[in-house]
């Protein structure tokens, strides 16, 4: 029998979600869902799962991956239950429930503990430009190995192990037998997932939103890959050199069409936003303009005595490789990429 949480609810709402309680079970929003399949059904199940309190059903469902949150759902809800929010919700949740450490959830949680985490890390920052007496090619030289360092051990670390957990959690606690072949066969599906989020042409209203979010994954991996294999800030390549500039203008303009949608709200899917969006979508339109500042400072020789905006460039680095990526919304990308791989292979 499945066990029950009576504070599922309440542990849900610190996670973004409300009025969920108000669904009468009517079925319009799964209806509407362009998405949702007599197979995969949802939102409907999952809201229904929540006011129930059934954590481990909850636990052990892709359907919560498988909304791309295009909020007509919401819009056709009869008892404004907003079940889009109860979806994006339900990442959130389950974001944390893949982390080992805790700390996703505690962020998500608590506002006041984000910022302490944003300051501690500026701090940080700050202090070892002293200790290296604001010697800038020395920080400089740090700075790139920092960018490698966590790569390497924030997957290692973090996104290994959650990875194995949400595979637990998906297949193996449930005992759905998996061949291996199929884990071979389906990886291609990851990759697909992974580069194009191609499912969420499926949804009515994303043409567009769906271009400006492949654009954003590409110039963001581009600018990743530029700076961090190619060595842009200290590349002599005229071909590096404007490629990097190429990628930080699309990382930082597409970052603008997203915060001034979450602004104006006139979407559904912007009328919400979490401390952890506003993060998210604010510290990479500061890397991708940071970024293109502290080159640009480089070619026209001022940065020496401007050591401030690498700093600056720096710990929005830092704040971003040991925040966002591993404990924020930048999880919710590689959670979804494996979501569809496991839906696959489950298949
Ligand atoms: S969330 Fe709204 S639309 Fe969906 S079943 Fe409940 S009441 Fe109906
Ligand atoms: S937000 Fe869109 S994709 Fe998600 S459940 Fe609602 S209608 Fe479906």
């Amino acid at each position: 029998m499945a066990a029950i949480n009576p504070r599922f609810g309440e542990e849900l709402k610190k996670y973004g979600a409300f009025d969920f309680n108000a669904c009468y079970n009517c079925g319009n929003c799964t209806a509407v869902c362009s998405l949702s399949t007599e197979e995969d059904s949802f939102p409907r199940e999952m809201v229904r799962f929540s006011v129930l309190g059934l954590e481990d059903d909850i636990k052990s469902s892709l359907k919560p991956w498988l909304c791309y949150y295009c909020g007509e759902c919401t819009a056709n809800c009869p008892r404004t239950a907003y079940p889009g929010e109860l979806m994006m919700s339900l990442r959130r949740w389950l974001t944390s429930v893949y982390d080992w450490t805790g700390l996703s959830g505690l962020l998500y949680k608590s506002l006041p503990l984000s910022i302490m985490a944003f300051v501690l890390t500026a701090l940080g920052v700050i202090i070892f430009s002293a200790v290296e007496k604001f010697d800038l090619p020395a920080i400089m030289h740090y700075g790139h190995y920092f960018e490698m360092f966590a790569i390497l051990t924030v997957f290692c670390v973090i996104f290994i192990p959650n990875l194995i957990r949400m595979w637990w959690f998906i297949i193996l606690k449930p005992k759905i037998k998996v061949p291996f072949k199929k884990y071979l066969s389906g990886l291609w599906e990851l990759i697909v997932h992974m580069f194009t989020q191609k499912r969420a042409l499926g949804c009515d209203d994303n043409q567009l939103r769906w271009f400006e979010h492949f654009i954003l994954v590409i110039g963001y991996l581009g600018l990743l890959f530029t700076t961090v294999a190619l060595d842009w800030f200290s590349s002599n390549s005229l071909f590096v050199i404007a490629f990097g500039y190429l990628l930080s203008i699309i990382v930082f303009a597409v970052t603008v069409i997203f915060v001034s949608e979450r602004m104006r709200k006139r979407k559904e899917l912007s009328k919400f936003s979490q401390p952890s969006d506003w993060l998210f979508v604010i510290w990479l339109f500061l890397m991708g303009f940071s970024a293109f500042f502290v080159r640009l400072f480089i070619d026209a020789g001022m940065l020496e005595n401007n050591i401030w905006i690498y700093l600056l460039h720096l710990t929005i680095l830092v704040q971003w490789a040991l925040i966002i990526v591993p404990f924020g919304k930048w999880t919710h990308f590689l959670y979804r990429s494996f979501a569809m791989y496991f839906a696959k292979i489950k298949a």
